[in-house]
């Protein structure tokens, strides 16, 4: 218990606010209850070092944390087709030397649902960040944290949507710069630019997971940082090796096959890695849900208040 706010006779002598109905606190013995709403002033006490157990925190944190969930699960399953069609392609290439006879391309539905997921994503993100990562001013180092992930957030959501409109565009720009520009320059310059655009997106996969862990400070559940921390790490391998891959793709000099190996053998990687990071993700956001709502400061029953 924080002691700043009690005085030697255990009256509490600073403003404090009780953690339910606001009421001022100041000059009440610490063992009593609020006399607005019946909750024990002690709680009161634990929200300073613990704000998570307040009810208007924890219930914004508790439905960013289940869309979060809902985020990764849906980015997984779409990942799936993908995933296969990767072991396929590694499979054949190591058994037969030539590509597995079949590509996703073949199904346009499946880069259509994609497309749809990651515009959902990208309107759920900023909704989580915005909505559901409540301003605690008493956690310091979750409030500095919060204000990266704002800027994170704020320019991977507006590159997001500009490399969408550049694409709609193509044909346009295509048209115009192919009179000054060759063909392979062109692409090769649009596909800088869309990789430049739209690699903040991939640094939200290690930064939300970032947020996870200041979760875990917040409601102090310090056994859970190690789990944090190794998703934060799988986070930026993730967004590394993609970065990888998009740069890998830019380069020319090795045979075809080789690149074709190369490339099929790094989306494989970014499966596995998006399979596990996504997996870690839904496993702490589910523990920090339980906790949360576990701790959360519940209306006292005033039922038994006899007057
Ligand atoms: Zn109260």
């Amino acid at each position: 218990m924080s002691t700043t706010h009690i005085d030697h006779h255990s009256f509490v002598n600073q403003k404090l606010s009780c953690a339910l109905c606001h009421y001022n606190l100041y000059l009440q013995h610490v063992d009593n209850d609020c006399p607005e709403c019946g909750l024990e002033i002690q709680r009161s006490f634990e929200s300073l070092s613990k704000p998570l157990i307040i009810p208007k925190f924890s219930k914004r944190v508790t439905i960013g944390l289940c869309l979060e969930i809902v985020i990764v699960l849906s980015c997984i399953l779409i990942l799936l087709p993908r995933f296969a069609l990767a072991i396929l392609n590694w499979w054949s290439y190591i058994t037969t030397r030539t590509p597995y006879q079949s590509a996703l391309d073949a199904f346009p539905i499946i880069g259509n649902i994609s497309w749809w997921n990651s515009i959902a994503c990208y309107i759920l993100v900023p909704i989580v960040f915005f909505l559901c990562t409540p301003k605690i001013h008493t956690a310091p180092s979750y409030y500095t944290i919060r204000t990266i992930y704002f800027f994170v957030v704020l320019i991977a959501t507006i590159g997001f949507y500009a490399s969408n409109g550049l694409d709609k565009l193509r044909p346009i720009l295509e048209s115009n710069f192919t009179s000054v520009l060759s063909k392979s320059t062109f692409d090769t310059i649009f596909q800088i630019v869309s990789m430049l655009l739209t690699a903040p997106g991939l640094f939200l996969v290690p930064i939300s997971a970032w947020w996870l862990k200041r979760i875990s400070i917040v409601i102090q559940k310090n056994n859970y940082i190690p789990l944090a921390n190794t998703t934060i790490f799988i986070g930026y391998l993730y967004a590394f090796t993609i970065l990888t891959q998009n740069i890998y793709s830019l380069t020319s000099g090795a045979d075809a096959y080789t690149k074709w190996f190369t490339a099929n053998t790094l989306s494989l990687l970014i499966s596995l890695l998006y399979l596990s990071v996504g997996s870690l993700k839904i496993l702490l956001s589910y523990k920090l849900i339980k906790n949360i709502r576990r701790d959360t400061i519940k209306q006292p029953d005033t039922s038994l208040i006899i007057d």
